[in-house]
């Protein structure tokens, strides 16, 4: 096998560009290989290709790439081309290798794929929180913890059909050329994507999704006397901040009901509270209170920011999932509660940009318009002159980030 030379990647072509794809630039370009003297047939490049082992001699040939002769391309190993890693070549093997993986895999199609009911019934298990009220009823916990795994499993199928199409979408971005030979294939992964978008968004809460867009608009509490925070003493205040912020982090960014977001500041205040007994009673019961108060002030806001008002089409873009920095884990760019919003509330997709519109409560398109939003988003209807088009037309104007074509 040969070394690659410095500035040119090692390349099996006859596996990495499947006979039939548009070359579009590459159309044309020369390569030099060998074949049988014996048959016109397959092209090598190696000399000691096992392939050409039996033939009774071979001859060099130079080719021009091209429908025919990329259906003749040796597929073994060992038959790598050098082409220049310059800006051409990868992104064109990426975008030839994301559209392979456009291909549904098929092991949410079995028997195994939860039905209607079970997702409703998690559903409906999940609003009263994430763990049941007896923590001794194992019957009961075992159910929590099913319907927790089902959850995430469907939100996991959803995401990684999406970053599949998202990548794809960059590819024919960069390789406009590839457009209409990968659109069928785009387009029954997008349907899959429908279809678990819809399993995930059925697991989601919208009243609890417009009450975490309710929590920017909520002010701190301040310590009264009422606040039996006494077992603190002088740092009485800073836990009430501590517990106030990690009821808000929970309630405004995990698209969970506010009762989950209780349990949080509950944990804060145990951190707090550490081993003392003294007052430990006292300072639960009130924190109980408190957030039985800041919950209800909270879906008191949300009613305000939405209810009556007319809802909101806004564009985003979905970012990708990311692997995080020396192979380490999934790095999810999007909350819990934007992925929620996403599912929950999408009018029509775009996979080539990777966008999407969403028919909102005013008060969650506030929150997505946002500048600490991780998605970019647009408002679609303010200033549209077509602003009776469908939304799908719509969304169609807005390149986020205007992305260029390999010339
Ligand atoms: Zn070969």
């Amino acid at each position: 096998m040969s070394v690659p030379e410095t500035g040119t990647l090692s390349v099996v072509l006859g596996r990495c560009i499947e006979a039939g794809t548009p070359l579009g630039p590459f159309e044309g370009m020369y390569f030099s290989g060998y074949t049988a003297v014996s048959d016109t047939g397959l092209l090598h490049a190696v000399e000691e290709c096992p392939q050409l082992r039996k033939a009774s001699g071979m001859r060099v040939v130079d080719f021009a790439l091209d429908a025919s002769s990329l259906a003749r391309l040796c597929t073994n190993w060992s038959c790598r081309w050098a082409v220049p890693d310059d800006g051409r070549w990868p992104v064109f093997l990426d975008a030839l290798d994301a559209v392979a993986r456009l291909r549904p895999d098929d092991e949410e199609t079995g028997e195994g794929r939860p039905g209607e009911a079970e997702i409703s019934e998690a559903a409906c298990l999940l609003s009263r929180g994430e763990y049941p009220q007896d923590e001794d009823d194992e019957a009961e916990w075992g159910r929590y913890e099913q319907a927790r795994a089902l959850r995430d499993d469907l939100l996991a199928l959803w995401r990684d059909t999406q970053n599949r199409l998202i990548a794809a979408g960059e590819g024919l971005v960069a390789c406009p050329w590839l457009r209409p030979w990968a659109e069928i294939k785009l387009a029954e992964l997008a349907e899959r994507a429908e279809q678990q978008r819809h399993r995930w968004a059925g697991i989601c809460a919208p009243r609890a999704l417009a009450d975490g867009a309710a929590i920017s608009t909520m002010s701190a509490p301040v310590l009264t006397p009422d606040i039996a925070f006494e077992v603190f003493g002088s740092e009485a205040p800073e836990v009430l901040g501590k517990v106030w912020r990690a009821w808000c982090a929970r309630a405004r960014w995990d698209g969970k009901p506010l009762v989950d977001a209780a349990s949080a500041a509950l944990g804060e205040l145990h951190a707090a509270l550490g081993r003392r007994r003294k007052g430990r009673e006292e300072a639960e019961e009130s924190l109980a209170k408190l957030t039985t108060d800041w919950a209800q002030r909270t879906r008191l806001a949300a009613v305000e920011q939405s209810a009556g008002h007319p809802w909101r089409l806004i564009a985003v873009r979905i970012p990708a999932r990311g692997r995080a920095p020396h192979g380490g884990a999934v790095c999810e760019p999007l909350t819990l509660w934007e992925l929620a919003v996403v599912a929950v509330y999408q009018v029509a997709v775009d996979w080539v940009r990777g966008t999407a519109a969403l028919w909102v409560p005013q008060g969650i398109g506030d929150q997505l318009l946002a500048a600490e939003s991780s998605m970019k988003a647009v408002d679609l209807i303010e200033g549209a002159e077509n602003w009776a088009a469908p939304a799908s037309v719509l969304l169609a104007t807005w390149d986020p980030d205007g992305r260029s074509a390999v010339s």
